[in-house]
Parts: C-alpha cells; structure tokens; sequence
C-alpha cells in the first residue's frame, strides 16, 4: 500500500546482496520480556520484520528472540503480550520463538574457550571497587589483582562458579581486553555474575546469568543473522560485539548497524517509566488506552496499518529521530479514514422536538456506511419526533460565519430534512435545554425551494438511538518532554507531575442503533467527530456498547 523508501540500511543490505555477500537475509527483534513493547519497538519490529515482509521484500526471514537473561525482571506475561503484539501488527517471525536461555549451554562453552586462550578470567573485585577499577571516559583504568591467574585456577572457579559453591555477586567472569582502552566497553567487560535467580525458561538450572552484550553477538551468530539492527546507543559496544565473535570458534560474524531511537512527543518510550504508570495505578494497566505500548494503541483503535505507516513516516537514519504525537494521530487517521464505516452519534445532547413530524409523511432514508465505499453497504437512518443534536450545534447568538442552528434558523440534518429552529426552552437558569423545530417535508433527498441551506448536522433519532459509555481520551502528558523536565534545583522533576488531568473523560452518548452487532474492537468513524473504537475486553455485542475515542477528526490539541 505504501511505497519502499530507502534508507541506510537499505543501501547496505543492496550492497551486501548484490556482492555476493548473502543471497538471502536473516534479521531478527530481540526484546527483553520485561514489559510490554512500546512505539519504538513498533519502530524496530516495522524495520526488522518489514525488511523481510513489507512492501519489495529482500530474500530472507526475520527471527523473534526474547533476551532472557535477566531472570527477576522478566515474566511469562510479558512474553506472551510480546508474542502477540508482534503477531498483531502483521508480522510472522521465522520459526519458533527463540530465546537467549536456549543458548546457555553454547555460551557457557565458548566461556570456557576464552578461558582456555588466556582471553577470560575469573574476578572477585565488588561492584564498587569494580567501578572504581574501571576508570572514566579521561582516565584509563587499572588491572584487575585476579587479572593474571592461570588458566588452570580460572577453569576451576568458572565451573565452581557454575556449580553454585560461591555466593551471589561474590565472583565474575571478565573478558580480558585492556583496561587503558579509549572504548570504556573494552575495559574487561563482565560477561558472567552469579545470581540465584529463578528463570522463566530455565527455571533453577543455572546461578550464572550471562550479561547481554555477550549474549547477543553469539545469539545473533548461532542464529545466523546477516544483518543485527539495533538502536545508537550500542554503537559503542559494537568493538565487543566484534572482538567475542573474533575470538570464539564459530563461523558466522553478523553486522551491527545502529540507527536512532524513536522519541515521541508527549508520551515515554521507557518500560521502566511506562511500568512506574502501572504499578502506581495512574493508568489501568500497560493496555490502558492512553498508554504509547502497542496494546495500548491497539485498545484506543489505532490499527497496525496506522501504527506501520507511522513507521514508515518516522524513517530509519542515525540522526535525532524526536517526532510529535500529531505524526502519530495524522498517520492513525489517515489509515481509518478509508476503513472505518460511518455512522451517527451524540456525544453531547439536546433535546430537539419535531413538531410536525408525522409518521405518514415523515420519511427515513437508508445511508451509505462510506461514501466512497458501496460495498460497506447502507444502513436504515430512522428519524422519529424526538431526536438528539449536539449542544455544539446550536447557539442562540451566533458568531460570524455560523452555518448551524440558531434561534429561527435552519439547517439540515445529515442524510435527512431541513429543519428550522421555532422555540428555544430554557429552564430556571436560563440554561437551553430543548429546541422546537420544525420539519420541511420538502427537502428529504433535495435542496430546498427558494432558498440555501449551508449547514449539515449530524443526529440521531431518540427512539431508535442506543446509549453507550464513549471514553473520550486525550494525551496521557500536558508536556512534550515529561521526563526530561526540571526544577528550580536543576534535578529532574518526576514525570508523573504532568499527567494531563483531562485525558479521560467518559460520556454517556446516544449512536446509531447499527453498531448494537458491532463486535469488540470494531473501528468506526462517528460523523464529525473523530474515530472510535469498540472496547477489546469491555464491549459486549447486544449489550451497552463501550467505546474508546481514537483520534479526533482533526488536529485539535491546543498548542
Ligand atoms: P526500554 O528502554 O524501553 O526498556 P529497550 O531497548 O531496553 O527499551 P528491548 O526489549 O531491549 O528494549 O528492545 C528490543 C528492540 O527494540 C531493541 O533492538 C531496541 O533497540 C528496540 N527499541 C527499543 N526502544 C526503541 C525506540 N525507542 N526506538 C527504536 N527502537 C527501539
Ligand atoms: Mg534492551
Ligand atoms: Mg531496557
């Protein structure tokens, strides 16, 4: 649907394919289970997997990895929401599921082999003398006092450590680089601590947990990824991920190539701070619909071709990628624009009578559900002496330019009469609370005699309308950046002190009887309003509907 638009990557796989390099391409996505997957993982699932599977796709397949390798953050539910977020956003990963854990056993072995060549050791310094040994981005750091140990000593405690006779934390396995290197990740990174932690996958099997950026280079290569694509902030770990591959017998070397992270505007693109809104209850859960994670937007009504054209909008580059919620929204809007049928509803009502209304005469007219959708098909739009209109429709005293209803006004109702406002009611505090119209019986299907009526207005028919609960949800954040905020003290003020108080408001509208059959998750446009969506775990067909607000129609955010 969407046309290819290169990118660096791009270039560089056309390059490696036309040299004979591959004849086919394998990427992969490698969340860690420890949340649920936000935009800018959406970013990186559309680039991984649309390499593969979007629009002119290269040869090759796409693997879903999860980076299992830090035991107490990680969760079966996490894995399962990952699974089919992925899956949901239209893409099918290569195979099965992979893990990190499933390679514990070869990564242990290649840990020895580094071992047996002189190029690891096993290091008892704490995590503060660690640091302090390390040096900083001026300063070179000083060897480890267990750096020099035999080889012999080395295999002896490495299996000791494996076999659970130190406690947690006591000892390490080190990679030995060189501790006055430039590249602070080369400064003999740890690749191996002792945690009695229980495992998802491997449950008590192991008290040594590998660290992650030995574990992925050898992922990555066991899987025989030709291309691993990652955000910037690894670029500088890319001379470990190429020095572990270099020193272990095996006979794959992927590339890592980094692009930028995706900052959106007014939301976070952390599952640390996404989990803080959760635990701390200020949002429902990590699907709650003002959430920026994938099942949060799926639950709104976004749809997986919203969220890739997005993607796409968004771009793969190396440089800043901050982009406003608005690219979202127009992106969302642009999808649902051609797919959601459209129906009628009231959001906001009053009361109007028809007092000439008849039931002899007055007619209902049947409607399309698109207008530029015939085989959407059309719906019967009653019309009975008491309808609903919205309280935005009418004004006693108009500003200029006002093309709806006023006090002996007329306008049309949408795929109905011309009605002409004859009474205002108001009660005791002078606040309108019914309108008494009359019908022109002369303008069903046609323009009136004489005369123009600029206005159309949507409405519904009291009758026949049903009420439904519609969620009218706004941004979770009243600023653009609410983690990157701070105080009088210059400290970082807590990002949770600009939740947006309006971003849920919920209503009880009136719609058109139509969408009573509507299963969960059916996507409408209500006319002139905005799209809506019908709840995943709430609606219940033939009972209250419950809608959640998509997007406005328009850009409304009050800048
Ligand atoms: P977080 O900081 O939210 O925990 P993460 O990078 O630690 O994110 P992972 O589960 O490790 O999360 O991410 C899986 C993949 O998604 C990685 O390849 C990562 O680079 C990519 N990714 C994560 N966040 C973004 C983002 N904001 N923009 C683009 N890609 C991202
Ligand atoms: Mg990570
Ligand atoms: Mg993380």
């Amino acid at each position: 649907d969407t046309p290819v638009i290169s990118n660096f990557i791009r270039n560089i796989i056309d390059a490696d394919l036309s040299a004979g390099k591959h004849q086919s391409i394998v990427t992969r996505f490698p969340p860690e289970p420890n949340g649920y997957l936000h935009v800018g993982h959406a970013k990186s699932i559309c680039l991984n997997f649309g390499l593969v599977q979007a629009e002119n796709p290269y040869p090759g397949v796409c693997n879903l990895r999860f980076d299992d390798t830090n035991p107490e953050k990680e969760s079966d539910e996490y894995a399962r929401s990952i699974a089919e977020d992925v899956k949901w956003m239209g893409f099918e990963w290569n195979g099965d599921i992979r893990h990190a854990s499933d390679y514990f056993p070869q990564l242990f072995q290649f840990a020895v082999e580094l071992i047996q060549k002189g190029l690891a050791y096993v290091c008892e310094l704490n995590a503060e003398e660690m640091r302090a040994y390390r040096g900083s981005l001026t300063e070179p750091g000083k060897n480890s006092p267990y750096r020099d140990r035999s080889v012999e000593e080395n295999l002896d405690l490495f299996t000791r450590m494996k076999n659970g006779e130190f406690p947690d934390g006591s000892k390490t396995l080190r990679l030995k680089i060189d501790m006055s290197s430039g590249n602070v990740n080369l400064r003999d990174p740890v690749i191996y601590r002792i945690r009695r932690a229980h495992h998802i996958r491997t449950g008590d099997d192991w008290c040594i947990y590998p660290m992650y950026d030995y574990t992925h280079c050898i992922s990555d290569a066991l899987e025989g990824i030709t291309h691993s694509l990652c955000t910037l902030e690894f670029e500088d770990h890319r001379p470990l991920y190429d020095w572990v591959l270099d020193n272990i017998s095996i006979d794959c070397h992927p590339r890592q190539y980094e692009f930028s992270r995706l900052e959106l505007l007014y939301a976070l693109t952390s599952k640390r701070k996404l989990n803080q809104l959760v635990t701390e209850g200020i949002v429902s859960g990590w699907d709650d619909p003002r959430m920026p994670t994938i099942s949060g937007m799926r639950r709104r009504g976004y749809s997986p071709e919203g969220i890739r054209l997005f993607a796409q909008r968004c771009g793969i580059s190396k440089s800043e990628n901050v982009i406003d919620y608005s690219v979202l929204e127009g992106a969302v809007r642009e999808k649902l624009e051609a797919e959601a049928p459209r129906v009628m509803a009231v959001l906001d009502p009053i009361k109007v009578t028809l007092t000439n209304y008849d039931e002899a005469v007055t007619a209902s007219r049947s409607a399309p559900f698109h207008p530029h959708h015939p085989e959407f098909g059309e719906r019967e739009v009653p019309i009975s002496r008491q309808i609903w209109i919205e309280q935005d429709d009418f004004a006693e005293v108009p500003p200029p330019k006002w093309q709806r209803l006023t006090a002996g006004g007329e306008v049309r109702l949408r795929y109905s009469y011309v009605i002409k406002c004859e009474e205002v009611i108001k009660d005791a505090s002078g606040k309108v609370i019914e309108l008494k119209c009359s019908i022109d019986h002369d303008t069903l299907g046609q323009n009136p005699v004489g005369r123009k009526v600029k206005g159309v207005i949507h409405w519904v028919s009291a009758e026949h309308a049903i009420e439904a609960d519609v969620r009218l949800y706004d941004r979770l954040f009243s600023v653009p950046r609410p983690d990157a905020v701070r105080g009088e003290d210059g400290e970082y003020v807590d990002f949770k002190q600009f939740i947006n108080p309006n971003s849920l408001t919920t209503v009880t509208a009136y719609v058109e009887s139509c969408v009573l059959a509507a299963e969960p998750e059916m996507r409408y446009q209500f006319e002139r309003l905005g799209y809506f969506c019908t709840d995943r775990y709430e609606h219940v067909a033939d009972k209250k509907p419950i809608f959640n607000r998509t997007v406005t129609l328009k850009d409304s955010w009050a800048k």
